[in-house]
């Protein structure tokens, strides 16, 4: 073994100022020293005296090169996604095929060889769509492409279209929309400085049917949440008020189609056709997996992603990416001998889409249990860019300097955000959170439509998602310092 002198002389040379040493072969045994920084060095990260990103690279360098070459070698989580996908297809809670997926994911945990691979009872939502259909029936006769929002009433509605942009536009016609079909015709900009704007956008789907059924509105539209589109519908929950009415997105083309008819002082009728039931509640699971801690396996760093999707589509990005990211990240680190002090735990969720039911389970199940962190993956196998934390400044700041060991893949943008809809309860009841932030550039002209499929999915990015997860969760669970603290 090499000595603490020795060791730190050379990870410090190797980092701050001359070129990384090449990297272990993946094939070699791993060395004791690079096993384990926390038994070997003195690491300065990230405790009071920690200097910034150079001390980091010094002390968990090694580790972090060891666990990039690794994840760039390895396409077991593209092979995973490709199964998950392929075989197993959409996974919207309560079908079998969410079951199926559940089953799937647990076989292949304890393939890995981890510890405490279980299932979690969940209770889940079980709406099905059903047959549906929607056409303009005057002034021209067009079928359109039509999704019903999750969550909604069936039912079969023939009427006027008035088309709102604004929650303001709406109250201000208030009663006048009874008896009519309101189309939210909220344009979402194209990608950006500012980004996607998803949330500025998505409210309309979220709250905009509960708004119209209150003022007496007959069936509701949706202009599909997308800057981009190819004529398919983007689906995605909305609430339900006490009166309910069939809601429904359509794709852009046709709510902008709607709109020059309007504008052109047509009278627009439409008539929308929804198969949707909501059926008792169906049985689902959490997905556990650990690498238990070497000195405090009672801490605990989640690192998760969640299993169910829409209906339509392979839920490849949303959120099949995030979830076989998880899996490799921990097999990676067991196979490469990196057993940290905490526990690394992954977590897949079922019933994000519509329901959140996983999150809420899993955090008071595991209420009692000490939380360090959580680590989510839930906006599509993208590049990895960095990191968004929902903590306090600490946290933000120990981001900082582990993420700058992601240098190799352009991952060390860390800011503060949402970090992720699974690991809310967890952040509510005070654990700082974490997001991968992965280039959503192209997220939302996929995201809960038929065209969210593996073909759009690049390998190379799950491999670095992968790098960036591990890595950040191997120092999380290993660093001598309590996150944010
Ligand atoms: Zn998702």
């Amino acid at each position: 073994m090499r000595s603490l002198a020795l060791m730190c002389s050379a990870l410090l040379l190797g980092c701050a100022t001359a070129p990384p040493p090449p990297p272990a072969p993946a094939a070699a045994p791993p060395s004791p020293a690079a096993d384990s920084p926390s038994s070997n060095v003195e690491t300065k990260v990230p405790d009071e005296n920690t200097t910034g990103p150079v001390s980091c690279a010094r002390d968990y360098g090694d580790a972090s090169r060891r666990i990039l070459e690794a994840a760039s070698k390895s396409d077991r989580a593209w092979r995973r996604l490709t199964h998950l996908t392929d075989r197993i297809g959409h996974r919207l809670s309560g079908s079998k095929s969410l079951e199926r997926a559940v089953a799937w994911a647990k076989s292949e945990l304890a393939a890995d060889g981890h510890e405490n691979v279980r299932t979690e009872k969940v209770m889940v939502p079980h709406w099905v769509r059903g047959a549906e259909s929607a056409s303009i029936v005057a002034p021209t006769p067009h079928e359109m492409r039509v999704l019903g929002l999750g969550g909604t009433v069936g039912g079969t509605v023939t009427g006027e279209v008035v088309v709102v942009r604004t929650f303001e536009e709406l109250d201000a016609l208030g009663g006048a929309v009874k008896g009519k079909i309101v189309l939210f015709d909220k344009v979402m900009p194209p990608f950006g400085p500012n980004g996607h704007q998803y949330g500025e956008t998505v409210v309309f789907r979220n709250t905009g049917p509960a708004k119209a059924a209150e003022l007496g509105a007959s069936a509701a539209l949706v202009r599909s949440v997308t800057a981009t589109s190819l004529r398919s519908p983007h689906t995605g929950a909305t609430r339900s008020g006490k009166r309910k009415i069939p809601a429904a997105s359509i794709t852009v083309e046709d709510a902008e189609l709607i709109k020059r008819l309007v504008a052109s002082g047509e009278t627009v009728e439409v008539k929308l056709s929804l198969g949707a039931r909501t059926l008792p509640d169906a049985e689902s699971a959490n997905v556990l997996a650990e690498l238990r801690g070497k000195e405090k396996p009672d801490e605990i760093v989640v690192i998760g992603a969640h299993l169910d999707s829409w209906d339509v589509g392979q839920g490849a990005h949303d959120d099949g990416s995030g979830c076989v990211t998880m899996m490799e990240a921990l097999a990676l680190l067991r196979e490469l001998g990196l057993g940290p002090r905490r526990t690394i735990r992954v977590v897949l969720f079922t019933n994000e889409e519509n329901g959140l039911r996983g999150a809420f389970e899993y955090a008071k199940a595991h209420a009692e249990e000490k939380h360090v962190a959580a680590l989510e993956s839930d906006t599509g196998g993208f590049a990895p860019q960095g990191f968004r934390v929902m903590g306090n400044e600490k946290s933000l700041e120990q981001t900082r300097i582990i993420a700058s060991l992601l240098e190799p893949l352009g991952a060390t943008k860390v800011e503060k955000g949402f970090s992720g809809a699974d690991i809310m309860p967890l952040a509510r009841a005070g654990v700082n959170t974490l997001g991968l932030q992965v280039d959503t550039s192209r997220y939302f002209d996929f995201h809960h439509s038929e065209a969210d499929t593996l073909d759009k999915v690049n390998p190379a990015d799950i491999r670095a998602d992968v790098g960036a997860v591990a890595v950040m969760a191997y120092v999380l669970a290993d660093m001598p310092a309590t996150f944010g603290k």
